[in-house]
């Protein structure tokens, strides 16, 4: 698989959750998690362009006010996407700091804020010029989870329970189009404005009987002809599938969450999911709302995902780091899982 995205913990998994994306060609990332972001350099919270919260706990959320400092008074717009009450915990993180002299700079830091809710998204402005009030608050339908989506990539998020409502997010890189430059030359076809088209209806799924006009030089005379986007598949394009990466912390093993968690990670490549407890801990787990080292492998192979990814480990079990993921590979590779997940939260 030929993937551009490259994606790592923040922290040691004893330390606060998080992960960051990175474009391996484009000075672009994502961050997935709020908490302590101190080992990540200034240049790299620059090319965070999107933040995914899953919740607002202190470890998943005090990182904001480094990174407000890291972007503010840069031409700039940060996206944040938070589950229920994410404005208003937005809003009272800008309100704790005075902002009288904001007027003095010219760059302007504009920071978007998108409320996840089970079928809609809020979403509300704050801009620095503004000194950051709430403004352009506006409600939009939730289509198939799907939260974000632009030429590179699709994030998806479900709404977890953690006794508070919890983001679980996946992100999938969309399909890798290329074209085949030396068959142009042997098609004797021309490059041009028509190569964006074919690979948007490569990547839009468009029927092969699809039809595009390609300019031709046959003996010295140019011209046009129609070719079906079936056939150009076929001599010119190269297509690979993207990254599927899942992240799931902070919730509790129930049959709801566990449907919504496989559903949303199914196949993924690659899936991080937080293990704050050893195997024998599942009562501890159901009372903190949190997953099992074990509860992390069943999902990680109920959900047929390629490789498993544990952190969030509890600090009071520093000594038994290899159990984490012992326990968590053991299970996520088949061993017998030791209990049914009950049906309703308490
Ligand atoms: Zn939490
Ligand atoms: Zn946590």
């Amino acid at each position: 698989m030929k993937s551009t995205l490259c994606a790592s913990l923040v922290n040691d998994p004893f330390g606060d959750p998080g992960m960051l994306v990175q474009f391996l060609f484009q000075k672009r990332a994502l961050l997935f998690d709020l908490g302590d972001i101190s080992p990540l350099s200034n240049a790299e919270l620059l090319k965070v362009s999107h933040v995914f919260v899953s919740h607002t706990h202190i470890d998943h959320f005090i990182g904001f006010d480094r990174l407000l400092r890291t972007f503010f008074g840069r031409e700039k717009t940060l996206t944040f996407y938070g589950p229920k009450n994410f404005i208003k915990n937005v809003e009272g993180k800008l309100a704790g700091f005075t902002w009288n002299l904001v007027d003095r700079y010219e760059e302007s830091l504009t920071i978007e804020v998108v409320e996840v809710r089970e079928e809609k998204l809020i979403k509300a402005s704050f801009r620095a010029m503004d000194k950051f009030k709430l403004t352009n608050k506006k409600e939009f339908e939730l289509q198939g989870g799907v939260i974000l989506e632009d030429p590179s990539v699709k994030v998806r998020a479900v709404i977890l329970e953690h006794r508070v409502p919890c983001l679980g997010f996946c992100l999938e890189e969309k399909l890798h189009v290329n074209i085949n430059k030396d068959r142009l030359e042997e098609m004797r076809v021309a490059e041009g404005a028509w190569l964006n088209e074919l690979k948007k209806a490569v990547l839009q799924e468009e029927p092969d009987t699809y039809s595009i006009d390609v300019p031709f030089k046959l003996d010295g005379k140019a011209g046009m002809k129609s070719i079906s986007l079936g056939q150009l598949k076929e001599d010119l394009v190269d297509v690979s599938p993207g990254q599927k990466i899942g992240y799931v912390v902070d919730t509790v093993y129930n049959e709801p969450n566990k449907q919504r968690i496989i559903e949303l990670i199914k196949s993924a490549d690659i899936f991080f999911c937080e293990s704050p407890f050893l195997a024998d801990e599942e009562s501890r787990g159901q009372e903190r709302f949190h997953l099992t080292s074990h509860q992390a492998g069943s999902l990680a192979r109920e959900a047929c995902v390629k490789k498993l990814c544990v952190f969030h480990f509890s600090r009071k079990h520093i000594p038994h780091r290899e159990r984490f993921y012992k326990e968590a590979e053991a299970a996520f590779q088949g061993a017998l899982r030791t209990s049914t997940p009950p049906s309703t939260t308490n």
